[in-house]
This record gives structure tokens, sequence and C-alpha cells, in this order.
């Protein structure tokens, strides 16, 4: 299908940006990375006056280390998240997720602000950021607020953001030593949106002992899903096939997962405890693992 007849404003600044939603009201819409925003309009999901092309707006770009934290910038875009230096050594979640996404071409272009503020429950990125416990920087031109990924996400395709309000970095604490990250998915081809995915972020103690869970799954909701009861059944437990039997087992009770195209919710849940079980696997010391 043709897109409809639309404007378009290349924002230069984020006075520019203030400028065109002034001027355009509920009308205008951001553009990012374009590769769901662009496809919408094709199908006629969604009808903008103007779109607000933001990738030249240089405070939503780049990767930097900053008062403690790593900060992404909204423009990033996934194939540099896969890359970038900084994020493989204080974020190793993000850069290990961007291969996941899709296939090359929208890897070029897909940013991390619009995969977070389009809120796909199957996408990698909003789960990692909620595993990580990301803080997200938001603005508008009422001012700044910050939000952790966690309650960001509020439902199908929907965040936080109110209208004229952008996502314009995702700040993490950096990795610890004793951090182990993962993510995992089970997904009907290469490049497509998960059936089922867990991003998992745990730290281990010298003797193995679990500490800050955070397994985080996606495609088995309508956002999202932090696993609280399988967090609680590893906290403070050595890690052995034991703890991860008691959190695969809690998890039954983290998830609700919806019937969807894919298949029904028991085999959605099965799907979240197999991955459960091969992420926190990886971890297992190397002598458990061949036990
Ligand atoms: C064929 C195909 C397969 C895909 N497969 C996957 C997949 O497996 N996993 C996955 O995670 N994603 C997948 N995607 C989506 C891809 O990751 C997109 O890049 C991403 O969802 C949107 O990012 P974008 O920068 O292209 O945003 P855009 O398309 O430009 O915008 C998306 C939405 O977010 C808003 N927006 C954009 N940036 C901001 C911002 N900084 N602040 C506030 N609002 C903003 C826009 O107004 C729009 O509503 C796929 C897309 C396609 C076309």
């Amino acid at each position: 299908m043709k897109w409809p007849a639309i404007g378009y404003i290349r924002a230069r600044s984020l006075d520019d940006l203030w400028e065109a939603q002034r001027t355009h009201g509920a009308a205008a819409q951001v553009l990012a990375g374009g590769q769901t925003l662009l496809a919408t309009l094709a199908f006629r999901l969604s009808e903008p006056g103007v779109l607000v092309d933001i990738t030249r707006i240089p405070e939503l770009r780049g990767v930097s280390l900053a008062g403690g934290a790593l900060r992404i910038g909204a423009l990033t875009r996934h194939a540099e998240l896969a890359r970038d230096p900084l994020v493989a050594r204080h974020a190793p979640l993000f850069a290990a997720a961007a291969p996941h996404i899709a296939h090359p071409a929208i890897r070029n272009r897909g940013t991390i602000g619009g995969s977070l503020a389009y809120a796909d429950p199957a996408a990698e990125l909003p789960a990692c950021a909620v595993a990580l416990d990301a803080t997200l920087h938001l603005l508008s031109a009422r001012g700044e607020r910050r939000v952790k990924a966690e309650g960001f996400f509020t439902g199908l395709l929907s965040t936080l953001l109110e209208p004229g309000e952008i996502i314009a970095a995702v700040e993490v604490a950096p990795a610890s030593p004793a951090q182990r990250t993962a993510i995992l998915e089970v997904a009907r081809r290469s490049g497509d949106y998960a059936m089922a995915g867990i991003a998992a972020a745990l730290e281990l103690d010298a003797t193995g002992r679990v500490a800050a869970p955070r397994l985080a799954f996606f495609g088995v909701g309508d956002r999202p899903v932090l696993a609280n009861r399988a967090n609680v059944a590893l906290a403070g437990r050595v890690l052995d096939a034991q703890a991860i039997a008691a959190a695969a087992e809690a998890l039954g009770d983290d998830l609700d997962p919806p019937a969807d195209l894919h298949g029904p919710p028991e085999m959605k849940r099965h799907l979240a405890r197999v991955l459960l079980r091969r992420a926190l696997t990886q971890f297992l010391p190397a002598k458990e693992m061949a036990a």
C-alpha cells in the first residue's frame, strides 16, 4: 500500500522538535529509524499529519560513561549496540541482544529509543532494559524526567510516554565483574520476533551464590515480564541444579501468557521454563555443567 499524504520536518535540535510540536500538536509524530513507523504508515495503521525526523539531534546520539553510569543515546542503532566497545564492556546484554533483532538492514536503521517507545512485547531491547534495571531519560518541552524501565511499559504497545515526550537516552549501571547476563529466545525463523525469550541478569559471588537476580521474559505477555517469583527463588541461593529447578517451578506463577498465533498459553509457559533453565545453566561453574 502507498503511504498517506504526510508532511516531513527534519529537526536539527531539540528546539526544532519542540517548535514542530508546538506548531502541529498531536499531528506531529517522531520518526527515528522508521523501521516500524514507516510500515505502520504503509498499512494505514497510523496517520500522523507530520513526521518529525529526530535523527539529526545531537543530544540523542552517542554512548558514554558519565557519573558512574553507561548512557546510551536513544538514536543508537541496533547494529551500533552490537559493536560499541563501551556497550560490550559495560552492558554486554544489550550487545548480545542486537543480533537477535530482525535482519541486518533493519538493525542498521532501527534505534534503541524507537524499540523502547514502540514497546512490542516480543521485542528484545525492552526486556533487556528491564533485566538491567535501566533508567530511561524522557524529555519534553516541559523538561526532563527519569523512569525505571520496569514501570515504563504499561501494556501492549503502551508506555508512560506522555504527548510531546521522547526518550532521550537509556542509562544502566556498568556491569560488575560478578555480573552474568544472557539472552535466549525461540523464534520460528532467524530474525522473526520471538515466540518466547528471556533476558537474564544476576550476580554470582565467589561461592556461586546469586545476588540481584533479574530474569525478564519477552513474547509471553503484553509487555516485558519481570519474573518476580523466580527471582525470589534464586536470590541468596548457591546456583546449582536445585536452585534452577526451584526458579523454573516458581516461574509458573509469574507468567500469564495470552494465546497468540504461535500457540496456547501452556506452550509459552513451557518455552519460558526451557529458556530459564538454559540461561541459568550457562552461569553454572564448569564442574556443575558436566554433572
Ligand atoms: C520485518 C521487521 C522485523 C522486525 N523484527 C524485530 C525483532 O525481531 N525484534 C525487535 O525488537 N524488533 C524488530 N523489529 C522492529 C525494529 O527493531 C524497529 O527498529 C524498532 O521497533 C523501532 O525502532 P525505530 O528506530 O525504527 O523506530 P521508528 O519506526 O522510527 O518509530 C517507532 C515508534 O516509536 C516512536 N519513537 C521513535 N523513537 C522515539 C524516541 N526516541 N522517543 C519517543 N518515541 C520514539 C515513533 O514515533 C513510533 O511511534 C522488526 C521490524 C521489521 C520491519
